[in-house]
């Protein structure tokens, strides 16, 4: 299994460092973005293998990124991650209807991000 490359949309430092970490320590490349508009154009050249997708960003909100990718034949097989502080009854439901594949309440817990890295993208195998 290869490296992956993990594209964090998110507007907090502090969560965006946590996710790096997990990301780097799981073998994989790590890219970064403050909100939509710069999501979309590393998306288009980058092409990530897996988005983790704060739903609380400014400027365009997560739920619309997440539709605007799966309407768009040539990115909707990216699987995306929703994250989101809101764990209010239906919420997550809200992520999944928008497109999202699945959905990690924050504050997030290191091992539910870790198993769910390896669940999309696999284990990196050998030497990193
Ligand atoms: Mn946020």
């Amino acid at each position: 299994m290869a490296r992956k490359r993990v594209l964090c949309i998110e507007d907090n430092v502090s969560n965006m460092r946590l996710v790096g970490r997990i990301v780097e320590a799981e073998k994989h490349d790590f890219l970064m973005a403050a909100d939509g508009a710069a999501a979309f154009g590393l998306i288009e050249q980058e092409r990530p293998d897996l988005i983790l997708l704060d739903i609380n960003i400014p400027g365009i909100s997560g739920l619309e990124i997440a539709r605007r990718l799966k309407a768009n034949e040539a990115l909707s097989t990216i699987p995306i991650i929703a994250t989101t502080a809101n764990v209010l009854i239906g919420d997550r439901e809200m992520c999944l209807e928008a497109g999202c594949d699945a959905y990690l309440p924050k504050p997030l817990d290191v091992r539910e991000l870790q198993e769910i890295l390896r669940e999309y993208l696999g284990r990196v195998n050998g030497r990193g």
